[in-house]
């Protein structure tokens, strides 16, 4: 069996989760799966790719290998809507961003096959993101969050319009102390891209259940769009086109790191 997730230790304060970019599907669900299904669009495609740099910076990693369409690891387990008056694709989501059927007529997913997938698949990657923060605090008395995701920037059924191309999510402020979240957002305004602090996309659950910046917890969300380092229509990573990106990804995490250090 394909492990859950991937998982680097670094010598850093720094853990990098990376929940949307696996591919693989369980045994025999691809058969039951429409062939928009099957091509895994909403994937956050090559995420690991872009920030493979990250090792050399000393930061843990942790990356799921299978799908979102195995189960989201960025929805409660309640799959309770994460946004008001927004569609929500589900903890299994039966349809893409695009509104296409994932599954041939008659194939579901049942609740209990859901149950078991959280137990599975969802509990693993969220226990060892708790037990890294954990060791984190005690090892340097302060511990840094970043859920690295992508998304196409026109999504018209999840949200109007274009999508500035670095979406930083604090759960609102919740997540991360203030002046950290503005060290962030200030490398993301000197960069070239457009930049918004919790807009659209605000953090999902990952981000707002393991940042507790009152315990010393500082977690964010970073949703890139993807017309910035990667070729759309064959999907494939660009590494002409995601240089900039990358460094202005090295200049946010770099804020991030020094600002937490001075302020913890
Ligand atoms: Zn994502």
């Amino acid at each position: 069996m394909t492990d859950v997730f991937d998982f680097r230790e670094g010598s850093s304060p720094l853990l990098v989760s990376i929940p949307h970019d696996g591919r693989t599907l369980l045994p025999g669900q691809a058969e039951c799966m429409t062939d928009a299904g099957r091509a895994l669009p909403d994937t956050d495609w090559h995420v690991r790719e872009l920030y493979s740099f990250v090792e050399d910076l000393g930061a843990s990693v942790i990356a799921a290998n299978y799908s979102r369409y195995v189960i989201d690891l960025n929805r409660p387990p309640s799959d309770a809507s994460l946004y008001e008056n927004q569609l929500a694709t589900g903890l299994c989501p039966r349809q893409t961003f695009a509104g296409q059927d994932i599954y041939l007529d008659g194939e579901s997913v049942s609740s209990r096959e859901q149950e078991t997938r959280v137990q599975a698949y969802w509990q693993p990657y969220h226990d060892r993101i708790f037990e890294t923060l954990n060791q984190l605090k005690d090892q340097f008395g302060y511990a840094l969050l970043w859920d690295a995701h992508s998304i196409a920037g026109e999504v018209p059924l999840l949200f109007d319009g274009v999508l500035p191309d670095l979406n930083i999510g604090t759960n609102g402020g919740a997540s991360c102390a203030t002046e950290i979240t503005a060290a962030v957002a200030a490398a993301a305004q000197a960069s070239p891209y457009s930049s918004v602090t919790n807009g659209r996309f605000r953090g999902g659950h990952i981000t707002r259940s393991y940042g507790a910046p009152e315990d010393g917890v500082h977690a964010m969300q970073l949703e890139l769009t993807q017309q910035n380092y990667m070729d759309q229509k064959n999907l494939s990573y660009d590494a002409e086109r995601a240089v900039g990106l990358v460094d202005t990804i090295k200049s946010m995490l770099h804020a991030f790191e020094t600002s937490a250090t001075r302020g913890t």
